[in-house]
């Protein structure tokens, strides 16, 4: 790895900083931040990276990304920390994601440094545009793809790493409803576990029919036996089953969420049994049915935690958990939160601090 990576800094950035005004009514992945980061992958190397204002790419419209989705992406957020720094949450978990999805796509590995140099620099120049309030953050936007110009199927030998950034709110506010999925699946077998741009196109069309019926999000079943329940499209699935907290065990085919994972160590660590299993999605309805199961809910960076609020077939069959969030998704949420916003003591190691723009 070189520490010999040379930023390059385009001296609009700070026009477009100066120029750039924090709306009040943020949402989620609506308002972009000013600058962004932007480095190549050529002849087998990573080139210098660009700190730049915030606009358009310029990318060959032959590139492999357009035509056979060679793209692969990160979500990650930054929080202003009262009375310290910037702070990232888990970031070099991210970074090993990026590397393992790009491994499913045949892509380079990125290096820690080009990863860590993006995104440090993206959220030190855009630290003033951080939200204050709870819950709000910078999500930052990692994502990398195939550049190479050419019509034939197969490996890109040139890419582009980009990260960008937007003040936002927590996704999803209140409580969801999902539509039990039992046709379509999600993602192609082991590729579910990839963060890669194909199976989002992979699951609009089960979303919006979803949504259409008037629900908020599919709940995925797995690819192989259409059994088991896996996830939600962006987040993580959760239940709470004679008070111990019941996740699906990793099975290679949905992803990873490091939101999931913090929830297993931090749930243990307020006192809860937490259980990694597979999870036949008739033994859940009937642990609902039967009173069991109390509480339902999805995990991720997005959105933090999302209590579920009723799981339904499309034959009109509804399971109906509580209408607020239970108090099990509270005392999680509130827990991660008052880690990533500083109000507790961060005993897992999980923030890293971002250097100051005057160290640039
Ligand atoms: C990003 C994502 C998650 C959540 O992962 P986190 O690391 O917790 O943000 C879960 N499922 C899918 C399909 C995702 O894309």
């Amino acid at each position: 790895m070189s520490d010999s990576r040379q930023l390059i800094i385009d001296p609009n950035i700070q026009h477009a900083i100066a120029e750039f005004k924090l709306p009040d009514v943020l949402g989620f992945g609506k308002i972009m931040a000013p600058i962004m980061y932007e480095a190549c992958y050529v002849n087998g190397q990573w080139e210098a990276g660009h700190l730049k204002p915030y606009g358009p790419i310029t990318v060959d419209p032959c590139a492999k990304v357009f035509h056979y989705a060679h793209t692969l992406f990160e979500g990650m957020k930054a929080y202003r920390v009262p009375t310290q720094q910037t702070m990232l949450f888990r970031p070099l978990k991210n970074w090993e994601r990026m590397v393992a999805s790009g491994k499913r796509l045949c892509m380079p590995e990125i290096p820690q440094d080009v990863f860590m140099e993006g995104v440090n620099a993206v959220a030190s120049y855009c630290t003033p545009f951080i939200p204050e309030r709870s819950g709000q953050a910078l999500y930052l936007r990692p994502f990398m793809f195939g550049t190479e110009a050419t019509l034939g199927l197969g490996v890109s030998n040139s890419y582009r790493y980009v990260v960008v950034s937007s003040p936002c709110d927590v996704y999803h506010t209140g409580t969801i409803r999902l539509l039990i999925e039992r046709e379509e699946i999600r993602a192609a077998g082991l590729l579910g576990s990839a963060k890669v741009g194909s199976n989002y196109a992979a699951s609009t069309f089960s979303t919006t029919r979803a949504k259409d019926l008037g629900f908020d999000q599919p709940l995925w079943l797995d690819p192989y036996t259409r059994l088991n329940i896996e996830e939600l499209s962006g987040m993580n699935f959760f239940a709470v089953i004679d008070g111990v907290l019941h996740t699906p065990a990793l099975s290679g085919s949905f992803l990873p969420g490091i939101t999931r994972d913090s929830v297993i160590s931090l749930g243990r660590s307020l006192g809860f049994d937490v259980v990694e299993r597979v999870m036949p999605v008739e033994t859940l309805l009937r642990d609902i049915q039967r009173g069991r199961c109390t509480e339902a809910f999805a995990s991720g960076t997005a959105a933090v935690i999302c209590a579920i609020s009723e799981i339904c077939e499309r034959n009109g069959t509804v399971l109906s958990l509580n209408e607020a969030p239970g108090h099990v998704a509270q005392r999680i949420r509130q827990g991660l939160l008052d880690i990533q916003e500083g109000r507790q003591e961060d005993t897992f190691g999980w923030l890293t601090q971002v250097p100051l723009e005057s160290s640039y």
